[in-house]
């Protein structure tokens, strides 16, 4: 068997172990003699599979006892819904930070909702930085502030977490959490789909802070209310169960790399390898500012956008897949999430360098 290296930016590549033990229980889960998809959501077994992966989450991110733990159906759009659905209580106004196309969906969203105030937009940048926080215009009124911590498709990431008094701060960690340590008392809430750092699609990670409960819009669908799923214990329909599973072997696997700590470090030398390769190359060029070039998404282009096909057909047969960019910015995309290894990061390098001499 010979596994790739796959930079894809979600559904995305897996822990070796974690498809490994999926595979040896896949038939036979917990001595049951039928796999964790055929059995009920109510079985015992389940429960604990649920009770075991949210404690391990709260463990690995620290997370307080004044926040919930949800997971839900619907995805990271699911969000972009929920979110308004929610959190407006009785106000009309919320909050937006324009980075990228994830921001701006969930803000287009939002607007069915409620008037949405772009407290600022890099659009006009082509989204290759993010505004400075001093230069957000804030409304006073608005019910939260939304932001994507790291732009999936244009490869920015905060370097910060931003200081705002009064407002709760909701963030989409789709693509970057469990990637580095985070105060989670700095949120009211964030989510989270799950097809990236957390495990693969279908579930999404909601944490959200429980005074914020008990304020969803009278026309919320039920499966769109945070107050019933956290009544529900996350139980409100029959859940994604084998996402959930996979989930808290992916949690399982984090601690036993050392917890959030330690993936950090990793996270960070992968990350600045890709980056100083790109940099000291006359063929490959990043264009995202430094101080925000995310760790998670790593966006670049070939100076010629002719050798595109050939770089790709290449770097294919040298066993590195996914690495297509998204079609709005076109280019490559290397996703180096938490379960992609470093040392591939060390053989796409060589990779790079040895396409680079032989087009000179
Ligand atoms: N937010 C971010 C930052 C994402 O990267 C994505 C998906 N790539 C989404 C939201 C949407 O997630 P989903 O496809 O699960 O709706």
């Amino acid at each position: 068997m010979n596994r790739s290296y796959n930079f894809s930016p979600g559904p995305a590549t897996l822990p070796e172990e974690v498809l490994q033990q999926a595979k040896e229980e896949l038939l036979d889960w917990r001595g049951l003699g039928a796999s964790v998809m055929e059995i009920s959501h109510h079985a015992p077994e389940f429960q604990q599979l649920m009770d075991e992966t949210e404690q391990n989450l709260r463990d690995l991110l620290n997370i307080p006892t004044n926040y919930k733990v949800l997971f839900i159906p619907g995805g990271g759009r699911g969000q972009f819904s929920m979110v308004p659905l929610n959190l407006l209580g009785g106000k009309v106004i919320a909050d937006y930070l324009d980075t990228g196309l994830w921001s701006d969906m969930a803000a287009k969203e939002a607007s069915r909702y409620c008037e949405v105030n772009r407290v600022a937009s890099s659009a006009e940048q082509k989204y290759c930085t993010i505004p400075e926080q001093s230069s957000w215009k804030h409304h006073p009124q608005a019910a939260y502030f939304h932001y994507a911590d790291n732009e999936t498709v244009h490869g920015n990431e905060f370097s910060y977490v931003p200081k705002l008094t009064n407002v709760p701060i909701v963030a989409d960690m789709s693509s970057n959490i469990l990637s580095r340590t985070i105060n989670v008392t700095d949120f009211a809430l964030i989510y989270a789909a799950a097809q990236k750092n957390i495990g693969i699609s279908g579930i999404t990670l909601v944490i959200i802070r429980e005074d914020l409960l008990g304020q969803a819009l009278p026309i919320t669908p039920m499966m769109f209310n945070y107050t019933l799923h956290a009544k529900a214990n996350s139980l409100l329909n029959t859940p994604p169960t084998f996402p959930w599973y996979i989930t808290g072997l992916v949690f399982q696997w984090l601690k036993k790399q050392g917890g959030i700590a330690s993936i950090e470090k990793i996270n960070a030398k992968k990350a600045k390898k890709l980056y100083d390769c790109i940099d000291s190359s006359s063929l490959y060029i990043n264009d995202v500012h430094p101080r925000y070039r995310s760790r998670m998404n790593v966006v670049f282009k070939l100076k010629d956008e002719n050798l595109d096909v050939r770089f790709l057909e290449a770097s294919r047969q040298s066993g590195f897949i996914g690495l297509k960019g998204h079609k709005l910015v076109g280019g490559m995309r290397a996703s180096l999430y938490n379960a992609f290894p470093e040392q591939a990061v060390d053989a796409f390098v060589t990779f790079l360098q040895h396409f680079e001499k032989t087009m000179a």
